[in-house]
């Protein structure tokens, strides 16, 4: 989980803000905490959904970018696509172009919004795989 140290709003002081997202269920979400060692002011935040852009950015920059390879979509593409539609709640119209980009890796995202999609695929024939896409710098 990225920790950033950060100018204390209260104090001035050092304090530290980490944050993080993760997949449950299928579904993601986000937590943040900034937390100052000398004054105890504490702040945190979390929520449903992919992380706010700007801690989006840090993570794809620290923890590189991960994406979705759906081995086996062969065997079924409508079931595929039905599926993939399910976990990012898409239009149909939507899925032409993820059918174009079919078996990936495509998605590219935060290692938790490649997971998310590991839920829908539970127990099917299609068998999609978390693959590294850009490193990142730690
Ligand atoms: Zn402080």
């Amino acid at each position: 989980m990225p920790v950033i140290k950060k100018k204390c709003p209260d104090c001035e002081g050092e304090s530290e803000f980490w944050f993080g997202d993760r997949a449950f269920d299928g579904r993601l979400s986000w937590a943040s905490s900034e937390y100052c060692k000398s004054c105890h002011y504490s702040v945190e935040a979390d929520d449903e959904g992919m992380l706010p852009d700007n801690l989006r950015d840090i993570e794809l920059r620290q923890k590189g970018t991960w994406a979705v390879i759906f081995e086996n979509y062969e065997l079924n593409i409508a079931k595929t696509l039905k599926l993939i539609r399910d976990c990012l709640g898409l239009t149909v119209s939507d899925l032409k172009n993820i059918k174009n980009s079919l078996p990936g890796p495509i998605f590219p995202g935060t290692r938790a919004e490649a997971e998310r999609f590991l839920f829908y695929f539970k127990g099917t024939d299609i068998d999609p795989k978390i693959v590294r896409f850009q490193q990142g710098i730690v």
